[in-house]
């Protein structure tokens, strides 16, 4: 018991003289009327930082940035959880500076590459096209289209291939790999040392992203957080959460993706998200969440099977290496 508090203490402690902070956050917004930024994670091992997901914007990339010059030591690796463009344009940013820098990442960015990204940049040409489009938004899209039509700036340079024990920058992490989730290849981390999940958009706040979603698959990956003994989970987006938040957020999730497979009818099933997942939703975005859960819904949920399942196997199985054995 007093060993439990006393470990507790130095968790909320981190900025006390002499005792480590077990991870930096640097939190991603998720702004109303432009894309989103990932959560930046940023650890300390024996050959420089390791940063998990680089965010979207260029003032996300500087404040990663900013913080290994404050400390005085270099960044030397980048994890990826996945490669949603909030999670990985900023790679490029800070390869810029540290070229020497190790990509940790699945393969899953190649099949999403002539597919999903083929036809968001097919979009993005319309919107840059339309002269309604916002300074911002154009900003966004070019930045967007930049590391699009260059993939080899965020492509990893180490693949993550399959779960295990990994040694990144000198420390030794529990890396796993969730296959069609989130999306094709999710990559979280658990660090046993701290006991902190680092878990990508396998747990975003107030509502799953769930654009290029398997949904058997995500719950499956869930299940395997869940088997992990955490103490606190920094989730894609949002706060950190403690496991008692987590398993909340599970079962919302399950019953929203139960009830998008039901019957019910639709607006049941975004009420109840918006109820399960209440303590996670700010004021702010509450309709932005009803939007979101209704559009998942039907696009993801409630889509023909053959639509349904497009994220459950590979998008292009020839881009994939044999993991391993
Ligand atoms: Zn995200």
């Amino acid at each position: 018991m007093r060993r439990a508090v006393i470990v507790g203490m130095l968790l909320v402690a981190g900025s006390a003289p002499g005792i480590a902070q077990p991870y930096h956050l640097i939190p991603g917004q998720v702004p109303l009327d432009k894309g989103p930024d990932g959560n930046t994670v940023v650890l300390d091992a024996p050959k420089g930082l390791i940063v998990f997901d680089t965010g979207r914007h260029p003032e996300h990339a500087q404040a990663i940035i900013d913080y290994a010059k404050q400390r005085g030591r270099p960044i030397a690796a980048i994890v990826n959880s996945h490669w949603h463009l909030d999670h990985t344009t900023g790679n490029w940013d800070l390869r810029q500076v540290y070229p020497r820098i190790g990509i940790y990442a699945s393969e899953a960015l190649n099949g999403a590459l002539g597919t999903f990204l083929a036809d968001s940049k097919a979009g993005a040409e319309k919107r840059l096209a339309d002269p309604k489009t916002s300074p911002a938004e154009r900003d966004q899209i070019l930045r967007g289209r930049s590391v699009l039509d260059h993939p080899d700036r965020i492509r990893p340079n180490r693949v993550i291939a399959k779960s295990g024990r990994m040694n990144i920058a000198g420390r030794t992490l529990d890396v796993h790999l969730a296959r069609f989730a989130a999306s094709e290849g999710d990559v979280w981390i658990y660090d046993p040392k701290s006991r902190t999940a680092i878990v990508g958009d396998l747990v975003v706040d107030i509502v799953p992203f769930m654009d290029t979603a398997c949904a058997e698959g995500w719950r499956k990956a869930l299940g395997e957080i869940a088997r992990v003994p955490f103490q606190t989970l920094i989730p894609g987006h949002g706060p950190a959460m403690s496991r008692v938040e987590f398993a909340a957020w599970r079962m919302a999730f399950n019953n929203f993706v139960d009830c998008g497979h039901s019957s019910r009818p639709g607006k049941e099933c975004v009420e109840g998200w918006s109820r399960d997942a209440a303590q996670f939703i700010d004021a702010a975005h509450k309709d932005y969440v009803k939007g979101a859960a209704g559009y998942y819904l039907q696009t993801r949920l409630r889509s023909p099977a053959e639509e349904r399942q497009r994220y459950c196997r590979p998008l292009s199985p020839a881009t994939w290496r044999k993991p391993a054995a």
